[in-house]
């Protein structure tokens, strides 16, 4: 198979006729000037966003702590308890390294969305995180070319008003929360609800993350999708429930329920969802079905994982890989207090990182599938036999069916056109 070199990806980004959107971004909501420059991209740019392009997703967990534990956490307990935390000096060496990079290689435009993860995030404390962000901000400065955007996942559990007042200065007035059902237990589900209701009634705006788990499946897609509704939850998101080091010997074999249970899940989601939206009702966005159906109207190579690092309290930048098949760990490719961040982006294990990536784990089910470009698989691992695969292979095929069996609704159409602009996953 034909292989892209991965270095030499250094599209001019952004266009002349964006700037003025990007000039404006302080007057737009969430998300919303994020699609406008991604629809102003051409397609050569659209199809090979990269962090060498200067599209950067940058996971910050510069603190793994946290004091719950659940079924899926790819954290060991250890981790989840431990204060390590990446300092503010190290994060100053880390950023001025990206800096650099981008300097060095003249990348004028450079979108830098910061996802905070971890870990609870929130459990580092508002001060940490407000100076972290700052530092951020001014490191990587818009007059120098620099748009950024920080998101924070957080459980909710234990966020009070003044993390509600910190989202909406550093956050655009957006966060994303994981939402399982029933999977943590009931007096957990309720606390969650209270503290969305109260982020609401601040005018907050809520992504949900859900991990499709038994639970999950026992309530029903529509009803899922009816509660988040009824709770205002603008976006939402299912992953897959996968199998790790920590989970292999217990939760997985009792809340996992496999692909085929996923794309069901999802075909269900979608028929509600457009059910819905015809009928002019409020629905939260569904981040596959998006991603789905932007991909299709794109050429090129996808879901590469070539815009996007993790970043660790000790300094290493990691992405989630796979050993046995399909067990889930993370992949070190070099630490950023130690070496530049050129040589990470260019070391050997990135490399062959993203040579995996290209060549779909060597899959051959992959290789000859149609669908390879806009599956949902987003770091390439074995599929499961006998289930369906990681990239919701029977969820897609009924949505394009369903695109074509719908397309002379000029409703319907116009819904799929709004998906297809769509950057959100
Ligand atoms: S849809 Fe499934 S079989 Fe096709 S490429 Fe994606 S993971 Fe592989």
């Amino acid at each position: 198979m034909k292989t892209i070199p991965i270095q030499s990806i250094k599209p001019h980004f952004v266009s002349d006729d964006t700037l003025p959107i990007i000039e404006n971004i302080e007057n737009q909501s969430s998300n919303q000037y994020l699609n406008k420059i991604y629809q102003k991209m051409d397609v050569k740019t659209r199809n090979n966003i990269s962090i060498e392009s200067g599209y950067f997703i940058l996971t910050m967990m510069p603190s793994l702590k946290c004091s719950l534990n659940c079924p899926h956490c790819y954290l060991t307990k250890e981790q989840r308890r431990s204060n390590d935390i990446l300092s503010l000096l190290q994060l100053d060496i880390a950023l001025n390294k990206i800096k650099a990079y981008y300097n060095k290689k003249e990348i004028k435009e450079k979108i830098i969305l910061v996802y905070w993860y971890g870990g609870e995030p929130t459990e580092m404390g508002i001060d940490y995180f407000k100076d972290s962000i700052e530092r951020i901000n001014q490191t990587l400065h818009k007059e120098e070319g620099y748009i950024i955007k920080h998101t924070i996942l957080t459980s909710l559990i234990g966020v009070d008003k003044s993390w509600f007042d910190f989202f909406k200065t550093y956050c655009d007035g957006h966060f994303q929360t994981s939402f399982d059902g029933l999977m943590r237990g009931k007096g957990y589900l309720k606390k969650w609800q209270e503290k969305v209701i109260e982020a609401k009634s601040e005018g907050l705006s809520i992504g949900a993350i859900s991990v499709i788990n038994y639970e999950l499946l026992k309530l029903g897609a529509k009803e899922t999708l009816t509660y988040l509704s009824s709770l205002g939850i603008e976006e939402c998101s299912f992953l897959p429930f996968m199998l790790n080091e920590q989970n292999k010997d217990k939760s997985y074999g009792k809340y996992a329920r496999g692909m085929q249970a996923w794309s069901q899940f999802m075909i269900e989601a979608t028929e509600y969802y457009f059910h819905q939206k015809l009928n002019h009702q409020f629905i939260p966005e569904i981040g596959q079905l998006s991603f789905i159906v932007s991909q299709n109207s794109k050429k090129g190579l996808s879901n590469i994982a070539g815009q996007t690092l993790f970043l660790l309290p000790n300094g290493d930048f990691v992405l989630p890989d796979y050993k046995n098949g399909y067990e889930e760990y993370m992949r070190v490719f070099g630490n950023i207090l130690k070496e530049s961040f050129e040589d990470i982006l260019s070391g050997k294990e990135r490399m062959s990182f993203l040579k995996k990536q290209i060549l779909r784990n060597h899959n051959i089910d992959c290789n000859q599938c149609d669908y390879a470009h806009q599956c949902v698989m987003e770091f390439w691992k074995e599929n499961i036999p006998g289930d369906d695969c990681f990239g919701g292979k029977s969820y897609i095929e009924w949505l394009l069916n369903f695109q074509r069996d719908n397309n002379n609704n000029s409703d319907f159409k116009k819904i799929f056109n709004q998906l297809t602009q769509s950057i959100l996953y």
